[in-house]
């Protein structure tokens, strides 16, 4: 099965992504993960694209998608994948559809993490991540820097809300609630999109 999960920063995108790809036996691949990866192994990549992440910024599409069209080309993303903070613009969007068209492939349903966002800020302004067995606070998740990243999703990502909505792929998850209540309604959503195992 091939889905998208689409949703603001702090929505719960990483952990249900994870957890998700995992029922589904597919890989999940998140565009914000390779990234920081490059940026700590201080890869050509990891140097175009740190200062835009710093700053709560996309990184300019033509480094992302190509960087996300050699990871679907990847043996392991033939059969399926969760995409994870892949697409943030509608240009994305289509770059992704001309990509697997390419493969002969197409997306089988775009799962849209939906919370307000005062929960957003709360969330994102006490979130913590283990690096080294140390609780650190990702730099792009400091108070001015969040909104800023609210802002662009507002602007720049909400759109494809529509854009997958047209496509009838859309299906929209409550995403406040426990991890495996919103697991379960993301499952839900993914069984009434057609069959989570048919890949
Ligand atoms: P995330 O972990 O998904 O919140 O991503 C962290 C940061 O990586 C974002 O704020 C962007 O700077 C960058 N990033 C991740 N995915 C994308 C994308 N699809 N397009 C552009 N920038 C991205």
């Amino acid at each position: 099965m091939r889905v998208v999960l689409l949703g603001p920063p702090g929505a719960g995108k990483g952990t249900q992504a994870q957890i998700i790809a995992g029922r589904l036996e597919v890989p999940a691949i998140s565009t914000g993960d390779i990234f920081r990866a490059n940026v700590s192994g201080r890869t050509d990549l990891g140097k175009q694209a740190k200062s835009y992440m710093d700053a709560g910024d996309l990184v300019p599409d033509e480094i992302t998608v190509a960087m996300v069209k050699d990871r679907l080309a990847e043996d392991d993303a033939k059969a399926g994948f969760l995409l994870d903070g892949f697409p943030r613009t509608i240009a994305q969007g289509e770059q992704l559809r001309g990509s697997l068209e390419d493969l002969g492939q197409h997306l089988d349903c775009v799962l849209e993490l939906v919370v307000e966002e005062e929960e957003l800020v709360r969330r994102l302004s006490g979130r913590r991540m283990l690096v080294d067995g140390e609780w650190v606070q990702r730099d792009d998740d400091k108070p001015e820097t969040v909104r800023h990243r609210l802002e662009v999703y507002r602007e720049q990502t909400a759109p494809l809300s529509g854009f997958y909505e047209s496509e009838g792929l859309l299906a929209q998850v409550d995403a406040i609630g426990s991890i495996e209540e919103v697991t379960a309604r993301a499952m839900a959503a993914l069984e009434r999109s057609g069959q989570p195992n048919d890949s």
